[in-house]
């Protein structure tokens, strides 16, 4: 199940999200996102496919998740979810709409968190793997996404932000990932895991 792996490897880095967000902010992300799967794992009906997944974890992210991050992954979530409902069963298929969920929820974050890329902030891991993902054959090499949503979160640790609680600090953040990219590249590896399982 795609969200318990999530959960997982959140669970995992839960003190390395942590160190993260202390460095750059408050240090709430890594609470927050566990918090947030461990809520989405609760509600999760047993039969759930890929799509009753993603629509599950949209509610719960959207509807009780503080913090900047749980309302824009909250946002994601939904267009992959509506993508996933609209979609055949196959392989390709599959991969089809989750690209066009992962292009319409970014492009939501976009719009309602007013970042670029550059900003340090989720869209910095986000926006290469879909960038990836838009010339990728398919079927999707999933691991070679998640690889490069890893790179471009680590690569966030050069990045001065602009957004968020982080904008505040100035360069105290530099040399440390922005948590949030950090985030969404374990997102990337939770598919990874789930497309190849
Ligand atoms: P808060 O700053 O409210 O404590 P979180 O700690 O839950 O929020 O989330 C912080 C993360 O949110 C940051 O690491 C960054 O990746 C992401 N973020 C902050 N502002 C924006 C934004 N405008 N657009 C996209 N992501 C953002
Ligand atoms: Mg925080
Ligand atoms: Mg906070």
């Amino acid at each position: 199940m795609l969200m318990r792996t999530y959960l997982d490897l959140t669970t995992e880095a839960h003190a390395s999200l942590t160190a993260m967000d202390q460095a750059a902010g408050d240090g709430d992300f890594g609470d927050n996102l566990r918090d947030a799967l461990r809520l989405v794992d609760s509600r999760m009906p047993d039969d759930a496919g890929l799509a009753v997944e993603f629509a599950v974890a949209a509610t719960c992210f959207l509807d009780e998740v503080g913090g900047t991050s749980g309302p824009l992954i909250g946002l994601l979530l939904q267009e992959i979810a509506a993508a996933l409902a609209a979609a055949p069963a196959g392989r390709s298929e599959v991969d089809d709409a989750l690209v066009a969920g992962l292009a319409a929820g970014i492009a939501a974050v976009q719009r309602v968190g007013e970042a670029q890329v550059g900003d340090r902030t989720m869209l910095d891991s986000l926006v290469p793997a879909l960038d990836l993902l838009t010339e990728a054959p398919r079927p999707v090499d999933w691991a070679a996404v998640a690889a490069e949503a890893r790179r471009a979160a680590e690569a966030t640790a050069g990045l001065k932000a602009r957004m968020g609680r982080a904008s505040y600090v100035g360069e105290r953040a530099l040399g440390t990932p922005d948590a949030g990219a950090v985030g969404m590249a374990l997102f990337f590896a939770a598919l990874a895991q789930e497309r190849t399982a």
